[in-house]
């Protein structure tokens, strides 16, 4: 099968945009990942697949947590950033709990410990035990067909 085909069918899967976050020896690593989702409510467990090329896997693997930190809809740049897409090395400045590094103005942080990790294919799934969770106001950044979006709620009165 072609894998432009596979990817056109899976883009029409609109979803977030989250990056994900580690610390390894004192160091960030944050890299752009919209294959998430919620697995169990108990325990509470969510999913991430990250590809055997990303240095996010051998950083999860050393670290053994992550934060997968939800988009807002202003934060198109950010992800462009983590994504590699703008050839750029920016500074950028974290917020911090329990010494785990979360990505300011996030509409969601979900911060993980490693539950199990799966090599599936091209990717490692690893499944996330949530430790603790802060929301925040706004609008999520989507993504479909390949390109970004804004979520528009149904104008219906
Ligand atoms: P690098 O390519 O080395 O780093 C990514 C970028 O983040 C670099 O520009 C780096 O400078 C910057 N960066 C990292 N840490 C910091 C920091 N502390 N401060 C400042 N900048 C920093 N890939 C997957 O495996 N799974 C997915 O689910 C997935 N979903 C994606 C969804 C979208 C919408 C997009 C656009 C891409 C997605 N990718 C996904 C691809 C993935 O984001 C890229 O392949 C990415 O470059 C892999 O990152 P890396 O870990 O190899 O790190
Ligand atoms: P695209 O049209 O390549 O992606 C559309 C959809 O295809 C994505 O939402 C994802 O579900 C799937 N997909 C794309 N690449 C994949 C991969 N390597 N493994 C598994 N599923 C994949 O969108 P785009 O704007 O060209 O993406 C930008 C870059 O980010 C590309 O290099 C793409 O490979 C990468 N990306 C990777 C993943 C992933 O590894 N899970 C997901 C999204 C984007």
């Amino acid at each position: 099968m072609d894998d432009r085909l596979f990817r056109s069918a899976m883009g029409k899967f609109a979803t977030g945009v989250t990056v994900l976050t580690t610390k390894v020896d004192g160091i960030v690593h944050g890299m752009t990942a919209n294959a998430f989702m919620s697995v169990s409510l108990n325990p509470k467990l969510v999913m991430v697949s990250v590809g055997d090329k990303a240095r996010m896997l051998e950083k999860i693997q050393q670290s053994q947590s992550f934060v997968i930190n939800i988009l807002s809809e202003e934060q198109e740049a950010i992800s462009r950033l983590f994504a590699g897409q703008t050839g750029e090395k920016r500074e950028m400045e974290f917020n911090w709990v329990d010494d785990r590094p979360l990505i300011k103005g996030a509409i969601a942080s979900i911060i993980c410990d490693v539950y199990s990790a799966q090599v599936a294919g091209d990717h490692t799934v690893f499944i996330g035990e949530v430790k603790e969770l802060l929301l925040n106001e706004g609008k999520p950044l989507v993504f479909f067909g390949g390109k970004y979006g804004k979520y528009q709620e149904d104008m219906q009165d």
